[in-house]
């Protein structure tokens, strides 16, 4: 019988049971590699600088600079500094269609405020307003660092990133002692902690004039550290994108050492593994493209989300520069294209079970995950995969032994979410979603398998070369 079961069962046991000493150490390498890119790249800019630096060493070229193109030419353009589009091009030309997956590189975080400075008590903070979805008492009382930029008037940028080296200042939001908390902790727990009181504590030192005391001192202090630093005023601030991440560096997790914890991993995670895959290609049969996007956390809009057309810009100059172009041919292009939308997945987690339907949840460490469809409710707002699509992924999958789940975000009713995958799926491509499952998703500090890490990796690099 257990025969009988093992042929007819799917699949549902951990990874980790096959994994064997020679896949172990490159579980190992790649986690590796994949949690020192997050050290260094914890928002959307500085990945987008460091995916540029990776792809310049491995022979990418930005498009704008070839006069024409051939298969095996890899290129690259780089929209506001925030989002990406990578691409090698095959050798059955772009008219069959493209091999594209895509993920973004935002992650839910605080910003600045445009007015963000001000004095109160003696102390001096910074005003912020979340980006994403966020729970707001999670970011308090935790070390936070700043990263972003200045633009002044004159076009000169200053870089930003303090909080990050053992030797800089972090920053942090307060919260109120348990022992004059009664009204607060009465509160629901998404109103605990109020949008407006998010805001970050950067200083206590007064500037005085002689001996005599000065008005908003503390705020003045900031204000003449900041102008001898990096020589800005308070309206510098007004055309500056200032974010703040968790100070936190990707460890490894579990005393197995079976797991990664890190902010940002959503959707961090599947831009790597999939830029990680993109950088070990060569030669490909269909053209491969890999979107690194912006701005999914607040719904993809504009100029540097998927929404933008300025990823049918960069697929229309490829088809000028291979000199194929002609009316309509990019809406032929994405017809015939195939595309993983890659981006997390909710990992079942035993804590709040509820919320999981346990026969289609995804499991961490049970390979990579598939969304079939996403959505909420009667699959309002869904892009569902055709099943022959996700028999033909599922091929690509098994033909090169890689464990995977097709899995559902939630229980039915429950909530519900989306990715970048309609917004392809609308131009005419299949695509599916297939990611990384994540737990304490959005939260400061995100949850993967090192195994499914892997798995991600194989995935993208498998449906690059088919
Ligand atoms: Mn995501
Ligand atoms: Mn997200």
């Amino acid at each position: 019988m257990e025969e009988l079961k093992k042929k007819l069962f799917r699949n549902q046991t951990t990874g980790w049971e096959e994994v064997n000493e020679e896949e172990k150490k490159e579980i190992n390498e790649v986690s590796k590699s994949y949690m020192d890119f997050l050290n260094k790249a914890k928002t959307e800019r500085e990945f987008i600088k460091r995916a540029k630096e990776l792809a310049d060493s491995n022979g990418y070229k930005d498009i704008m600079t070839f006069e024409t193109l051939k298969p095996g030419d890899k290129v690259y353009f780089i929209n506001r500094k925030k989002s990406m589009y990578l691409a090698i091009i095959g050798e059955n030309g772009v008219e069959n269609g493209l091999h594209i997956i895509g993920s973004h590189v935002d992650s839910p975080r605080l910003d600045l405020k445009p007015n963000p400075l001000y004095e109160d008590g003696g102390l001096a903070y910074f005003k912020t307003h979340y980006y994403g979805g966020i729970k707001k008492y999670q970011w308090t009382t935790i070390p936070l660092s700043m990263h972003g930029v200045i633009v002044k008037t004159n076009g000169e940028t200053i870089d930003i990133d303090i909080g990050e080296n053992e030797d800089d200042p972090i920053f942090t939001i307060t919260d109120l002692l348990p022992h004059l908390a009664q009204e607060q902790m009465e509160k629901k727990l998404k109103n605990g902690i109020d949008g407006e009181d998010l805001s970050l504590l950067i200083g206590s030192i007064p500037l005085k004039d002689g001996d005599k005391k000065v008005p908003e001192g503390v705020k003045l202090n900031i204000l003449n550290i900041l102008n001898q630093k990096y020589g800005i005023t308070e309206q510098d601030l007004t055309s500056a994108e200032l974010e703040l991440v968790p100070a936190f560096k990707a460890r490894t997790l579990g005393l197995d050492g079976s797991m990664i914890a890190a902010y940002g991993q959503d959707d961090k995670v599947c831009s790597y593994t999939s830029l990680h895959a993109m950088m070990e290609l060569e030669h490909v049969k269909n053209t491969a493209v890999c979107i690194l996007s912006d701005k999914e956390e607040i719904g993809s809009i504009g100029n540097t989300g998927m929404e933008s057309h300025m990823f049918d810009f960069f697929i229309s100059e490829i088809l000028n520069k291979l000199g194929v172009n002609r009316p309509n041919l990019l809406d032929k292009v994405f017809c015939f294209s195939k595309m993983l939308s890659s981006d997390v997945d909710a990992g079942f987690d035993p804590l709040y079970a509820s919320v999981s339907d346990k026969t289609n949840a995804g499991y961490i460490g049970r390979g990579i995950s598939l969304n079939k469809y996403t959505g909420s409710r009667g699959k309002s707002g869904a892009s569902d995969a055709n099943a022959e699509y996700v028999a033909w992924v599922r091929n690509v999958l098994e033909k090169h032994n890689i464990r995977y789940q097709v899995a559902e975000l939630g229980k039915v009713d429950i909530g519900g979410g989306g990715t970048i995958a309609y917004i392809i799926a609308n131009k005419g491509a299949d695509v599916i979603d297939c990611g990384v499952p994540v737990l304490s998703m959005h939260a400061p500090y995100e949850v993967t398998s090192k195994f499914d890490v892997y798995s991600a990796y194989k995935t993208y690099k498998a449906f690059w070369q088919e």
